[in-house]
């Protein structure tokens, strides 16, 4: 069984084709890594996977349960709500800009979804909640609020306020993009600590050294489309298309 099997995944925003027939099947354990200039689809893939935004062609499915099937004639049918929400809450979600509520203390945000959306009791989730601060390194910083933390702790928060929700794949939009070169290495510790532990991820990204070094496949994103996919190392060592090799070029 696939954690996700996604086929040929269509996608319009008015007239503009942003996903031209996309697919991937991501085993457990896996951890892909999605390059490709900005433009080219990568944010809106993820977010079609959770149903952060629907498709318009395609079919999804998670851990083997029907996210989404394609009825022909363009048309999809999606599970039903209470379904298609349960079946969402497997994938955690971490972007670029942290989105963590400011009113909160660390420890509040971690939390907060696992009460409100699960129903967790607060003291059980609490002491889940402190060792995955201590996993990120913030367990000193569970009663801050977040204006007093740098970027990359923010970012941190983030990363296990999506594991509090015990979700069985991660996926990552840009995670460091929005931080000082300085803070980049903390964010990628925790994602290198989660992909020794086996966990299921998608990673968009710019860091083509934790690609090349953390991600067991490699999928080069242009314009809609899968451009080419391997290893680390025959995309960063041979890339097949020209397209890769230019884009390698002008990022590496
Ligand atoms: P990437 O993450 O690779 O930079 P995106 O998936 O964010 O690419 O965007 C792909 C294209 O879709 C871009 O042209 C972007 O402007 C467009 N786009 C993304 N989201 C929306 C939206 N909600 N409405 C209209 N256009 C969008
Ligand atoms: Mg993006």
């Amino acid at each position: 069984m696939n954690m996700i099997k996604a086929v040929n995944i269509h996608k319009q925003f008015n007239q503009l084709e942003v996903l031209k027939g996309i697919s991937l099947t991501v085993d457990k354990g896996e951890v892909i890594a999605i390059i490709g200039p900005s433009g080219s689809g990568k944010s809106t893939f993820l977010r079609c996977l959770n149903r952060l935004e629907t498709i318009d062609q395609g079919s999804i499915e998670i851990e083997g349960d029907v996210l989404v099937t394609d009825s022909g004639q363009g048309k999809v049918n999606y599970a039903a709500e209470a379904e298609a929400r349960q079946i969402c809450r497997r994938m955690g979600m971490v972007f670029q800009q942290f989105n963590l509520f400011p009113h909160l203390t660390v420890l509040e945000n971690v939390i907060e979804a696992p009460i409100t959306v699960k129903g967790c009791k607060r003291e059980d989730i609490v002491l889940q909640a402190e060792e995955l601060l201590r996993k990120v390194g913030l367990a000193e910083k569970r009663d801050v609020y977040p204006s007093r933390l740098s970027g990359g702790q923010k970012q941190r928060v983030a990363i296990a306020r999506a594991l509090a929700m015990n979700p069985d794949i991660m996926l990552f939009d840009e995670p460091t993009s929005a931080l000082d070169p300085e803070l980049t290495g903390e964010v990628l510790k925790s994602m290198r600590k989660l992909a020794e532990e086996h966990m299921t991820m998608i990673v968009v990204t710019h860091e083509m050294a934790f690609a090349r070094e953390v991600a067991n496949r490699v999928i080069f994103m242009d314009n809609g489309e899968i451009v080419e996919a391997g290893s680390p190392d025959a995309i960063f060592g041979s890339p097949s298309q020209a397209r890769t090799r230019s884009f390698l070029q002008r990022v590496v």
